[in-house]
């Protein structure tokens, strides 16, 4: 290999050296006890303090309130899409489901719940080819309804909700793409939800946090594994869990606590995309999909001119090193998804790339 690769793949996406390196150094050994990590028993008191530890650490990091409880469920964010609607729906008597769709994935969360209940999906940005977060005014929202769900950052389109809705209905939102990536104020949502694979760790298991009093409502028919209060009381070990993503996410969260938390991550965060948008910008080479005001900080998305520039683009930033910048098939084009691991250098030499493509190519 001889230049330094970077990994601008949406998910599953990059981690940070120092954590792949800290798995590999304790692989064979985890902490003095002569076994891996990985197979020593999800009930052992290593375990439990290795949970423990990476629930305490995440409420350090992010303030999570007290009354919001943390669970590391199966399945990734889509396994979500099920679980939230057969907890939450039961609480109210209308058992109506909310969604705005923003992207691919909020229209997938709404398919996925009504499966099970009346859905009503309160705005859509399809339209526009999902460019922007619609208005929601408090009027749209059924105060009878169970909840309103929310995707907080549309990790296809590259769009976010700067402003989330005001609702007395409880708020919940599928944070995959971006939780830990900016500092968000807990109190306003019921439920947040994030698959690990984007900004916390491998694939296959999602954390939820939940707010203490919407749990206990699930139907009756709700798989055991499904169930927010089950897994709430268990601890999140109601059965075998997937020990090595939870060893993951405590090496992220220790890094970044070394990295100086959450508010130094975001201003990084800002001036990594900023420096991508100021080149979109800053010419009709490139032109961005998402609506400015609502960018995302995590996916930045693009195009060119045709099909056969987005190619060639592609061919020429693979070969040097900037790896997965193929936009998703729904929306084509470029996409540089930069979550937290990814350093500023990379990003600075996507930009110059970037700048370089446009002089040779216009
Ligand atoms: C990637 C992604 C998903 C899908 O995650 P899985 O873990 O594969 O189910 C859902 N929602 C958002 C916002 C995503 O970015």
């Amino acid at each position: 290999m001889a230049e330094k690769v970077y990994n601008f793949g949406a998910g599953p996406a990059m981690l940070p050296e120092p954590v792949m390196k800290k798995i590999q150094q304790e692989w064979l050994d985890y902490q003095g006890m002569g076994v891996s990590l990985i197979e020593i028993s999800h009930r052992s008191k290593e375990f439990i303090a290795l949970i423990n530890e990476a629930q305490a650490l995440f409420r350090e990091l992010t303030g999570l309130p007290d009354n919001y409880r943390i669970l590391f469920m199966h399945g990734g964010a889509r396994m979500m899409f099920s679980a939230i609607p057969l907890n939450l729906a039961e609480r109210v008597p209308s058992k109506r489901c909310l969604y705005v769709e923003t992207g691919n994935f909020a229209r997938l969360a709404a398919e996925e719940a009504e499966l099970f209940y009346p859905v009503e999906t309160i705005a859509n940005s399809a339209a526009t080819g999902y460019d922007r977060i619609p208005e929601i005014a408090p009027e749209m929202i059924d105060p009878a309804a169970a909840y309103l769900h929310i995707t907080s950052n549309n990790t296809i389109f590259g769009t976010r909700w700067n402003k989330f809705p005001e609702t007395s209905v409880p708020l919940v939102a599928d944070m995959t793409s971006e939780l830990l990536s900016r500092r968000i104020d807990f109190n306003k949502f019921g439920v947040v939800y994030a698959g690990l694979q984007k900004n916390l760790g491998p694939s296959g298991m999602a954390m939820v946090i939940v707010r203490e009093d919407l749990l206990g409502f699930a139907a009756k028919q709700t798989p055991t594994l499904f169930n927010f209060a089950q897994c709430d009381k268990d601890n999140s070990l109601t059965n075998t869990t997937n020990t090595f993503a939870i060893y993951v996410i405590k090496l992220v969260l220790d890094w970044l606590k070394e990295q100086g938390g959450i508010d130094a991550i975001e201003s990084l965060n800002q001036k990594k995309a900023a420096r991508l948008y100021e080149v979109i910008d800053g010419s009709d080479f490139y032109r961005g999909i998402a609506h400015p005001e609502h960018r995302s900080i995590m996916n930045v998305s693009f195009r060119l001119a045709s099909e056969e520039l987005d190619r060639k683009f592609l061919a020429e930033a693979d070969a040097i090193g900037l790896y997965a910048l193929k936009g998703h098939r729904n929306a084509g084009g470029v996409r540089a998804s930069i979550y937290n691991p990814m350093p500023y250098a990379g990003v600075e030499k996507l930009a110059v790339f970037m700048e370089e493509f446009e002089r040779q190519n216009r």
